[in-house]
């Protein structure tokens, strides 16, 4: 059925009021109403698609903003996507995020049909270790107990006893029997994970492997000491997997989660969120009265997605779109899942 000019209208003034005040887009546009209206049709077909297929759309807070306001049907960090893909009843699961995202919704919800827009979207971190690498480190370390980050590939949660996120890895590390952990794939989330512990008087061995995230890798103290300096009252907001340097020298450091409850609920002049910009464009979003610098990084991987690929995945997914797993190894993975959940802090 053709769209008619006024549900045209009426769908973008919808994104126009959602995408106001996002000025931190990787491609520099401004979303005003003809941006707005330029890709009102996609939004309305993908939204009409999603009814007709009994699909959801789940965004990580890091993809383009018109993905994750336009037509998501669930936005936020991996803990809280995970929960929504366990809980989902939908045929059709479209993850807009990166590939490890997406094999953890088909780990966590096996009946339905889960569909990458871009299965190029990988991930530094993730595609660090594979399985194989970790039985190696395993058979050196045989009486660690073995912490995956959830940023990791179904192999790697299959072959580890326990996966945690950036919201819950101390409650979790800490609570753990074993005094050595094995902590993977990333080094400088291990590295912070230990010097938090320490701080808190919890003694661990935590042995690494050595992933990072290219994004919040970059960042440094000296571009920290700079902003301080130019302006005064800033806060700066850092994520677990920066360096152990910068989450020393940041005001707060906590998951993207934490983050944005940080931001909208503080009092500084002006905030500088050391993450990726995608978090940035959902604060101004949500909190459009704060002020942020410049400073965030984007991730080409996130920054793979778009509105035509979710389209697309939707419409007639290609076979490299859906994402499939071999049964004992899925189970074996939802097994070191559930046990996160289990382990959880309840909020
Ligand atoms: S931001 Fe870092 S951890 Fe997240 S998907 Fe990109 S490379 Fe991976």
């Amino acid at each position: 059925m053709p769209v008619t000019a006024a549900a045209l209208e009426q769908e973008a003034d919808r994104l126009l009021r959602a995408l106001l005040h996002v000025d931190c887009d990787p491609r520099g546009r401004t979303w005003n109403y003809e941006a707005c209206r330029a890709i009102a049709p996609l939004t309305l077909e993908i939204n009409r698609l999603k009814q007709e297929k009994n699909a959801v759309i789940l965004a990580h807070s890091y993809v383009e903003p018109e993905i994750i306001y336009g037509v998501a049907d669930f936005r936020g960090d991996s803990y809280f996507l995970s929960l929504k893909a366990r809980e989902s009843r939908a045929k059709v699961i479209v993850f807009a995020g990166v590939v490890f995202m997406a094999e953890t919704a088909k780990i966590l919800s096996p009946d339905a049909q889960v569909v990458v827009p871009d299965r190029g979207s990988g991930c530094s971190l993730a595609d660090s270790l594979t399985g194989a690498q970790l039985r190696q480190l395993k058979a050196l370390y045989p009486d660690a107990t073995v912490v995956c980050y959830i940023n990791s590939t179904a192999d790697v949660k299959a072959e580890s006893d326990v996966c945690v996120t950036s919201g819950n890895v101390h409650h979790i590390v800490a609570g753990l029997p074993a005094k050595r952990i094995l902590f993977v794939p990333d080094r400088l989330m291990g590295q912070n994970v230990r010097d938090e512990l320490k701080r808190r008087g919890v003694d661990k061995e935590i042995i690494t492997s050595d992933g990072t995230c290219m994004v919040h890798d970059e960042f440094g103290p000296a571009e920290i000491a700079a902003a301080r300096a130019q302006f005064p009252g800033l806060q700066v907001v850092a994520h677990p997997e920066c360096t152990p340097e910068v989450a020393a020298a940041a005001d707060f450091v906590g998951s993207t989660g934490a983050m944005m409850k940080f931001v909208k609920t503080g009092g500084a002049p002006y905030y500088l969120m050391l993450t990726e910009c995608g978090l940035v464009g959902r604060l101004q979003v949500e909190a459009p009265e704060k002020n942020f610098i410049a400073g965030c990084r984007l991730c080409p991987y996130m920054k793979l997605n778009s509105l035509e690929k979710v389209r697309d995945a939707l419409l007639a997914p290609r076979p490299e779109q859906i994402v499939t797993l071999d049964e004992p190894l899925r189970q074996r993975a939802a097994h070191c899942i559930e046990r996160m959940f289990a382990l959880s802090p309840v909020d």
